[in-house]
């Protein structure tokens, strides 16, 4: 079940400020609170979905479409897009998501090392 009080959901409704990077009607993208890079930007649709899981099901192909292309665009405007980026969505508890409303996080500006932590 989706929460409407979920803070992204807050940043759509205007009720909280963010950073705007990017936005069209179906996606809204701003810079994370706490930033791991140099370059940390999320990129969300608008359309209420939990997780990518939630929005592979469930969102049109609109929406899809214009998440994907909002990633490029993010790169582009944060001039990373020819050095080099990492997109992660984390999903569930395993992956730690925090928070409940699908986002895509754009990382870039510095070299990013390993994929994941070894254990
Ligand atoms: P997750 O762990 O769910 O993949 O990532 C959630 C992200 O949301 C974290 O990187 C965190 O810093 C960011 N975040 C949490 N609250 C806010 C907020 O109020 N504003 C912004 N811009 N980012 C937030």
């Amino acid at each position: 079940m989706y929460d409407d009080d979920n803070i992204f959901a807050k940043i759509l409704r205007g009720e909280i400020p963010c950073k705007k990077v990017y936005e069209d009607s179906h996606v809204l993208a701003f810079d994370d609170i706490n930033p791991q890079a140099p370059v940390h930007t999320l990129v969300i649709p608008k359309g209420k979905y939990v997780s990518m899981q939630d929005f592979a099901e469930k969102a049109s192909e609109a929406e899809i479409t214009a998440l994907t292309r909002a990633v490029g665009k993010v790169a582009e405007i944060k001039g990373i897009k020819d050095s080099g980026f990492r997109i992660l969505a984390n999903a569930g508890g395993d992956a730690h998501q925090e928070v409940p409303h699908l986002h895509i996080h754009v990382f870039g500006g510095r070299p990013l090392g390993p994929m994941l932590v070894r254990k």
